[in-house]
């Protein structure tokens, strides 16, 4: 639900007036000391708070420097969800490192004074005797904090940064809570927000969405308020506010609209703009420019984008205004690519963080492979493997822990799923998924989960990637092969064996002999598979590769010989189902012969006549592979639709029926 600012925002002040003076006495005392890391419950909305739907938050803030404290009024709009509901629960902690002693004096329910408890992290107000799904509740709630202890890192911070007062927020995972009540998970965006800060003049305001107004109040503070006007998850608010140097740059999109590049950047006195600022940030238009034609256009056009210096070394992607330390170009391409991936579309919870950083990951790749070619591309992925540290699941299974984190799996292995599926699904088809995703409606400014993200896929693709998701995103490890080759006149036997858990891959494979480069793809997904090949007559096999560019994370060991627990010997005779399928525009059919036989394998289209003759050939038991490209034996591309392969044997005939798509 949208709000009116202007409405809401002279309701705050009107309120701010008519209650100052009137302290509501907080029975239930702060007690304890809440350590932001220390996640206190199961880190999901409560069940009360699954019954509310948050549609808006207005954060107003006056903060003394002299004393580190803050007054703070905050609004908190939303609609009922279900008519159980009886506490209004919002998560805010009680006491924390970073602002000192929080202390709620007053909390306002439609207009009138409500009790309310604030104890473990939590405010609840208890909820009007009667609701109606859709009812919209509005809450005003007082309160303050201070004076501050010291730098806390997460949550809110009273810094000091070259010798002068900053502060600045870090709130991912769960520490919105440390500063401004809410429901401080993910998958609850409000709508829009307000933010509002009083402080002395000389200080510069920075946050999310666009500024409204700067008002000079004329008795040494100032009040900038801000308006973000899209969906916007707690943990992507902030706020950056220091003397800083401000100045900036600007993206023009494929529209001609111009966006606004904001830089917030520490006073260093005799350098400003320091060239290791300029050099990286100066890239930033001709990132939006590449990530706008793959993701789709910039999803805050009409706010921002900007940097905000922070005591942090690493950069953190608040919506369209990253916090940014050290800003190295792959951190600059990384946070620009989460205001799509991450900030636009947010995971649905941090079991999925893989889609924000997994996504931002490889988005440094693509930017690799805009700025420095496909070397570039291969080298950042290479970069992003480190098999001993990625045998665990994608998929998070503990939200509580540092595990959400982890740079090898969140990061580097979900970078590596995306690079996986570009070469199962080809760049066109790839590109599609990321906009399709990107632009999907139910998804757009909303959460997804790795569910979500696969259906896409799936639609854009028409491939079933169930396997696919499964095996990588909630499979530990990654596939472990040995191949073993061994030619005998013109006959190539390939075993492949893999040992742990069993992948189910495509995989490129090239073979090289003395005359020639047989470039094919076999499907591996069992634990133990041969393969034949002809080799052309006189020609000798020098060397067997698989995955030859690098698309499959995984370890590959070569053996020339026979593997000594021999070769499996297949006992039916099958036809399997070609991958993939539907195709476009080509399409790998699999079968097993259980003896040897003269074998025979044609396209037939629905009228029965005979499209192309691929396979005639006496062969041993084994499995097989046969590649058909969508062509006629004219070697023209046949029409879309559905097409039968027919294997025969002297014994036996298999259908299958293939479908492609133009
Ligand atoms: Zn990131």
């Amino acid at each position: 639900m949208k709000q009116n600012w202007n409405r809401q925002l002279s309701f705050m002040l009107g309120i701010i007036i008519s209650i100052s003076g009137n302290a509501f006495i907080d029975e239930d005392k702060p007690c304890g000391h809440a350590q932001a890391s220390q996640f206190l419950r199961d880190m999901q909305p409560t069940s009360e708070q699954q019954k509310i739907d948050i549609s808006y938050y207005g954060l107003n803030f006056d903060m003394d420097i002299a004393t580190t404290s803050m007054e703070k009024e905050f609004m908190v709009s939303f609609v009922v969800l279900d008519t159980t509901l009886e506490t209004i629960e919002l998560d805010y902690s009680t006491d924390n490192l970073g602002v000192g002693e929080i202390t709620v004096n007053t909390a306002i329910m439609d207009g009138d004074t409500v009790s309310f408890t604030h104890s473990s992290d939590m405010l609840s107000i208890p909820a009007p005797d009667s609701v109606v799904v859709g009812q919209q509740i509005i809450i005003h709630i007082f309160s303050d904090c201070g004076p501050a202890g010291n730098r806390d890192d997460q949550g809110f911070n009273w810094d000091y940064e070259f010798g002068q007062r900053a502060i600045w927020t870090n709130s991912q995972p769960y520490d919105a809570r440390d500063w401004w009540p809410s429901v401080d998970f993910p998958r609850d965006k409000p709508d829009s927000m307000d933010i509002v800060v009083t402080i002395s003049d000389y200080m510069t305001v920075a946050s999310n969405g666009r500024l409204i107004s700067e008002i000079d109040n004329g008795d040494g503070t100032k009040t900038w308020h801000w308006h973000v006007g899209h969906p916007i998850a707690t943990y992507l608010v902030s706020l950056s506010i220091y003397e800083f140097f401000v100045w900036g740059d600007e993206y023009i999109d494929a529209n001609n609209d111009t966006l606004p590049i904001m830089f917030y950047t520490y006073s260093h006195p005799d350098t400003p703009e320091p060239s290791y600022m300029t050099t990286n940030y100066s890239l930033l238009p001709e990132m939006l420019t590449l990530y706008a034609g793959q993701f789709g256009p910039y999803p805050f056009m009409d706010e921002k984008y900007g940097h905000a210096e922070w005591g942090e070394s690493y950069g953190m992607e608040h919506q369209t205004l990253t916090s940014m330390g050290d800003p190295t170009e792959r951190r600059v391409a990384h946070e620009l690519c989460h205001m799509w991936y991450g900030d636009m579309i947010t995971c649905h919870s941090y079991h999925h963080i893989w889609l924000n950083e997994g996504f931002a990951r490889y988005a440094e790749a693509l930017w690799w492979e805009h700025r420095y070619g496909n070397v570039g591309y291969k080298q950042k992925m290479e970069d992003s493997k480190r098999l001993d540290r990625q045998t665990g699941t994608i998929y998070v299974e503990d939200t509580e822990s540092d595990n959400i984190f982890d740079w090898w799996l969140s990061y580097n292995k979900g970078a590596w799923v995306l690079h996986m599926l570009r070469h199962m699904v080809g760049d066109e088809t790839f590109f599609e998924i990321l906009q399709a995703y990107a632009n999907d409606p139910e998804l757009k400014y909303a959460t997804a989960t790795t569910e979500q993200f696969q259906m896409v896929c799936e639609e854009v693709s028409g491939l079933d990637l169930n396997n696919f998701f499964q095996q990588w995103i909630y499979g530990p490890s990654y596939p472990r092969y040995q191949n073993y080759r061994a030619q005998t006149g013109e006959d190539l036997l390939v075993q492949v064996i893999q040992s742990g858990i069993t992948f189910d891959m495509p995989v490129d494979f090239r073979i090289v002999t003395t005359g020639s480069v047989i470039d094919t793809v076999l499907r591996i997904n069992e634990d133990f598979m041969t393969f034949n090949f002809q080799i052309p007559p006189g020609e000798i096999v020098t060397n067997l590769v698989m995955d030859p560019d690098d698309w499959i994370l995984k370890t590959t060991e070569y053996v020339v010989g026979i593997a000594e627990n021999g070769p499996e010997k297949p006992e039916i005779f099958s036809l399997e189902p070609n991958f993939p399928n539907p195709f476009n525009p080509s399409t790998t059919i699999p079968y097993t012969l259980d003896e040897h036989s003269s074998v025979s394998m044609s396209i037939v289209d629905i009228q029965g006549r005979e499209v192309i003759h691929l396979l005639n050939a006496s062969q041993a038991s084994g499995r097989y592979q046969v590649t058909w490209n969508g062509q006629d034996m004219d070697g023209n591309s046949v029409e879309a639709g559905v097409y039968l392969c027919r294997l025969e044997t002297e014994t036996r005939t298999a259908i299958t029926k293939l479908l492609l798509v133009r």
